[in-house]
């Protein structure tokens, strides 16, 4: 890794991270937060508001990752915080069903028209295993379709060439998972449909279900080229396969239904995560109503959780996503250009080679000049010019996300000042990035 200078140490969050990593591995909970990508120290965060988070050593930061997504309408909104404060008072959770995981189901249906019926879980991992197992069930088949680069959390059928922390490490696989699990997953490069329609051919009758993000966001954003998404469903369709479109990432982010919104792609199954649990561990998967009732106690497949639809977390989910109206998703969008613009104009001034993309509000830059349409077109990008990029972006107190293979999340309370502090840090960020050196 090229060396890089720390200009701001963090010594309290360093103290923490030395406590972590003797009792847990890597001292995180989620590799990619352990900095390994970008090197330096990871920062602990204590309180978020707003558009900002400040870290134990005291330091404020404009937070460009959002949780990953789910805090889309920045920290601590006082309607959201005040809906979890009620649902406390009530209690914690009852291994009952209840009235919150009932509306915020509905919401869900009413906002995804595809969906007819969903199952609430509490990870979007838990999201896509079950999805998985459902349309196996259902179609009785065994093997699995997905893209290189499309991360669909940890399942380990579906850990074969996933982005996020996977590409971040670079692991082509991972131990622990087994021969016959990766055996029953076919990895194709994304946007290529003649391997789609190959992998059909090849396989009649044993395929269950093709899964995609619905606009990757795992291997830095790269969206599907026109026709891409269609063109899945349809070769589902003719081969008696499930279209499964993971908006764990995208669902309730990148419009109101989502990428489903911008596309209209209609999928036989949907899993979701992240913005729609609040800040909370919610997400969900659902869609065509005679394979939904194939899950137990309904039908056959089981699937379960002594958490799921846990009222507090529903409660945070439901209450974010009734905040969240046309407008709101205007405000992010004109935030999201913003910032991309800058972004775009503070690289070109330096002469750094860069090529910006987004799927609606989400983004991602990567270092590299040509179109990145897959994987391995992201890997081609000089990763070392964002290391000394975002060395420079948290020195200045912007909070990037620790690896070039990440969207950018903004949220509605990303204001003008807020704007203003990376409009600020970009034109030293981009010296960075143009004098680094692999
Ligand atoms: C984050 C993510 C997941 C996994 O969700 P977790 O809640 O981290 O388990 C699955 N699919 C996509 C597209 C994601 O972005």
């Amino acid at each position: 890794m090229a060396r890089v200078s720390y200009p701001y140490e963090a010594p309290v969050s360093q103290t923490l991270f030395d406590r972590a990593a003797a009792v847990t591995p890597g001292g995180v909970n989620s590799p990619v937060r352990a900095f390994r990508a970008v090197g330096g120290t990871p920062r602990f965060m204590v309180s978020g508001i707003g558009p900002y988070l400040t870290d134990a050593d005291g330091r404020e930061y404009v937070d460009l990752v959002c949780s990953w997504g789910p805090m889309i309408l920045g920290h601590s909104h006082p309607d959201v915080i005040a809906a979890v404060q009620e649902a406390v008072g009530r209690g914690t959770s009852f291994g009952t069903p209840g009235e919150g995981e009932v509306a915020l189901a509905e919401e869900i249906v009413a906002r995804v028209e595809p969906v007819e019926q969903v199952r609430l879980v509490s990870s979007g991992t838990e999201a896509t295993m079950s999805a998985i197992r459902l349309a196996r069930g259902f179609t009785r088949r065994t093997k699995v379709i997905k893209f290189a680069g499309c991360y669909h959390g940890h399942v380990d059928s579906l850990l074969a060439a996933a982005g996020s922390g996977v590409a971040t490490f670079a692991l082509p696989d991972t131990p622990g998972v087994t021969g016959a699990q990766a055996a029953d997953t076919i990895v194709l490069p994304y946007n290529d449909l003649d391997a789609v329609h190959e992998a059909f051919r090849a396989h009649p009758g044993e395929i269950a279900c093709v899964i995609t993000e619905a606009s990757p966001g795992n291997m830095g954003v790269v969206p599907p080229r026109p026709g891409f998404n269609q063109g899945l469903k349809d070769a589902c369709a003719e081969n008696g396969a499930l279209y499964i479109s993971d908006e764990v990432m995208t669902g309730f982010r990148t419009s109101r239904a989502g990428w489903y919104g911008v596309d209209g792609v209609r999928p036989d199954l949907m899993t979701f995560g992240k913005v729609m649990g609040g800040g909370f561990p919610a997400a969900a998967f659902g869609g065509r109503r005679d394979v939904m009732e194939h899950l137990a106690p309904a039908g056959p497949v089981y699937q379960a959780g002594t958490l799921s639809g846990n009222p507090v977390a529903t409660a945070a989910g439901l209450a974010q996503l009734r905040l969240l109206d046309d407008a709101a998703y205007d405000t992010v969008d004109a935030v999201s250009a913003q910032i991309q613009s800058l972004l775009g104009d503070a690289l070109t001034k330096e002469g750094v080679a860069h090529r910006l993309q987004n799927a609606s509000n989400m983004f991602s830059v990567f270092f590299t000049d040509g179109e990145v349409r897959n994987y391995e077109d992201a890997k081609a990008q000089e990763s070392f010019r964002f290391t000394a990029f975002f060395q420079s972006m948290l020195a200045q107190g912007v909070y990037l996300p620790p690896s070039s293979f990440e969207s950018w999340f903004v949220s509605t309370a990303h204001d003008e000042r807020a704007i203003q502090r990376i409009a600020d840090a970009l034109p030293a960020a981009a010296r960075a990035a143009a004098e680094a050196t692999a």
